[in-house]
């Protein structure tokens, strides 16, 4: 076994990975960017190496300088994880040339499987069924080539990944012009234009076998399905795949074995094949589409399963040892998913989201993998990825279960997630019937982005919470006074998609909250919330002018600037009020005084700062009824006008 080994990569894997050294005694190198000085992978590695820079072109992509590393601190072998340089041939043999060890497969099986015509043609040599279809280098002929395989075809650049250069042709008249668009698109992206054509898979579910090679033989640890996608990205992935038959599985797990054995594979892999279930699960509807060289991100399902740990698998092969089990030695037990928690912006087509983690909490009793903790920042420099959530059942309901009730109790404050999303997928009928195909996220897109929308509970909450926390913030200042100022208030939260809401201050503990559809009665004893009379678990965060509210789903708001509602409040009559409790520090006007329309009439101070209290419109002014240094509670009048000119 290895002394030491650096980790080329960062976030959660290189923390995963750092996780089985510790266990099996491996000293661990991490390797950083600038930014990533102070993260979590940094902090758990015996030693650390900084790259400088920012990008991963700047840092994580810097070859030379990881090997460098590697030799300047004594480590034996290179740990890729997965993306970066995980897949890149020169890289393994640069790696190898330096005397060290990589942790993975040889340059020549990555070379095998890194084009997609090259590959297929060495699975159909290899006796693994591949999708229908022309995978062949001439490229004069296409057009007769999708004729005979028969419409709808998949157009897929060979050099592909990610999607790109690939195009769905319904029929005969629109291909020429789709294999332009097809090839154009590869040559920008890959330098290479060449394509193959497929069979296009009308209700296809993506199955992934896990295998595990030492050069010589291989085994499989059974599938994965990530058929839970959206633009081809996976969302939700599960061990193992609903409704497969034992006979499935065994032909499937064979044809990896094949695949890997075929290219001499080392290490854990992951073969892909794409199964046509149109009507249910065959044992002879599954092809190969690729073969990943590397740890996959969703390996832990695999994990859960078969109680490996796929890491220590990779170290053990990767220091000479072999297989450490038997085909026949494996078994599956439970069910397992895995949900990928993002910063992302779903109502707004899941951009990627930053922010400082100011909150971040997971729920007891699964598996959480992470690259930060509490106080960490999702930067705009990597893939936004939170954290991996795995959970582990006896069986697949169960399992299920498990999952919607730990992203429900996960609590994360500071960036908008995808959570909501996440546990709304949890809970879909035909997810939980089993019934998944890759297009199922897409066909009910709409139906999982409302269903993840706040409910008028969750609003009515957030809505008083931010009329609470901003006067709890005051509460110091404010001794005497009960939580709520004395006065009756009314104020108005705006929700960030437009929507308001009118909180009412019925007493310091209860609040009377009107939207648009509902209203509600809420209390709050000091410690918990209650709902229309009902106490409920629900936890709100909040810093600065961010708050979120944990009460079954995240629902983030950004607590509105008091003032902001002061237009609303008496609009029109020509009193000023104060829009919070605060201390009167400047008054700018006498009674007699003409203003205009944003003229400074006073200046409060409240939460440690200084709000302008202006004008509404033209006028003359009638009374001033504060003196600088007096203490005001919400909602007293304060300057009075005469509106319109004299
Ligand atoms: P890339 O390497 O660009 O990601 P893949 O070959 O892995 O491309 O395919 C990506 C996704 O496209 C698959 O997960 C599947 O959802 C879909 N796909 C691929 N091949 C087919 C096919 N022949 N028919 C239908 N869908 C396909």
């Amino acid at each position: 076994m290895f002394n030491k080994i650096l980790i080329a990569n960062r976030g959660e894997i290189a923390c995963r990975i750092i996780d089985t050294c510790r266990r099996l005694g491996v000293g661990t190198v991490a390797v950083h960017s600038d930014v990533d000085a102070q993260s979590r992978h940094v902090a758990l590695a015996d030693e650390a190496i900084s790259l400088g820079g920012a990008t991963p072109a700047e840092s994580y992509l810097r070859g030379d300088a990881i090997i460098a590393a590697a030799q300047a601190t004594g480590a034996q072998g290179i740990h890729p994880g997965y993306g970066f340089l995980s897949e890149n041939p020169d890289f393994v043999e640069a790696v190898e040339a330096a005397g060290l060890r990589f942790i993975g497969p040889s340059a020549e099986a990555i070379r095998a499987m890194g084009l997609k015509d090259a590959a297929k043609a060495l699975m159909v040599e290899a006796g693994v069924p591949v999708v229908p279809g022309y995978h062949e280098a001439a490229q004069d002929n296409l057009a007769a080539e999708a004729d005979k395989i028969g419409y709808p075809v998949l157009i897929k650049a060979v050099a592909g990944g990610g999607g790109k250069g690939m195009r769905r042709v319904d029929a005969a008249k629109d291909f020429a012009q789709e294999l332009e668009a097809a090839q154009t698109e590869a040559q920008k992206a890959f330098g290479n234009a060449a394509v193959l054509i497929e069979k296009y898979v009308t209700t296809p579910r993506h199955i992934e076998v896990q295998v595990f090679g030492d050069g010589k033989q291989a085994v499989h640890l059974f599938e994965r399905d990530c058929s839970l996608q959206r633009r081809h990205q996976k969302v939700i992935e599960e061990a193992p795949a609903p409704g497969m038959t034992p006979e499935m599985r065994d032909a499937m797990g064979q044809a990896a074995v094949r695949a890997a054995e075929a290219v001499g594979y080392a290490g854990a892999g992951t073969v892909e094949f794409i199964v046509d279930a149109s009507d249910g699960l065959h044992a002879d509807r599954f092809y190969f589409m690729e073969m990943n060289t590397r740890l996959q991100v969703e390996h832990p399902v695999t994990e859960a399963i078969t109680g490996v740990d796929l890491v220590e698998w990779q170290l053990r092969v990767a220091s000479g040892e072999g297989l450490p089990v038997k085909q026949e030695d494996l078994s599956i037990t439970g069910h397992s998913f895995e949900a990928r928690i993002y910063a992302e912006d779903v109502p707004a087509g899941f951009l990627p989201a930053t922010g400082v983690l100011h909150r971040l909490q997971f729920a007891q009793g699964a598996r959480i993998d992470t690259g930060v903790r509490q106080g960490d920042e999702i930067s705009p420099h990597y893939d936004p990825m939170i954290a991996k959530l795995t959970v582990h059942g006896p069986d697949r309901a169960t399992a299920l279960g498990q999952l919607t009730h730990a992203l429900k109790a996960t609590q994360i404050g500071g960036t908008v997630t995808n959570i909501g999303f996440l546990a709304a997928l949890s809970l879909h009928e035909g997810f939980a019937a089993g019934d998944v195909d890759t297009g199922l996220i897409e066909r009910d897109l709409d139906a999982l982005i409302a269903q993840a929308a706040p409910c008028s509970k969750t609003r009515a909450l957030a809505a008083a919470a931010s009329l609470g926390l901003h006067h709890a913030q005051d509460l110091p200042d404010f001794a005497g006074q009960s939580l709520w100022g004395g006065v009756e208030q009314i104020a108005h939260f705006a929700f960030e998609d437009a929507e308001e809401a009118r909180v009412e201050t019925l007493s310091g503990t209860r609040f009377k909250v009107t939207l648009p559809d509902a209203t509600h009665e809420l209390t709050h004893d000091g410690q918990a919330w209650g709902i229309d009379g009902t106490k409920i678990a629900a936890a709100v965060w909040c810093n600065g002018n961010q708050g979120a509210v944990f009460w079954g789903d995240t629902y983030a708001f950004t607590v509105p600037d008091p003032l902001a509602r002061d237009a609303d409040q008496g609009a029109g009559d020509g009193v000023t009020r104060a829009p919070m409790p605060g201390l009167v520090r400047v008054v700018d006007v006498a009674a007699g005084a003409q203003v205009k329309a944003g003229d400074r009439l006073l200046v409060l101070e409240a939460m440690k700062m200084e709000h302008a209290l202006r004008a509404e419109a033209d006028g003359t002014v009638i009374e001033v009824m504060a003196s600088a240094g007096d203490q005001v509670t919400a909602g007293v009048a304060l300057v009075r006008l005469e509106l319109g000119d004299d």
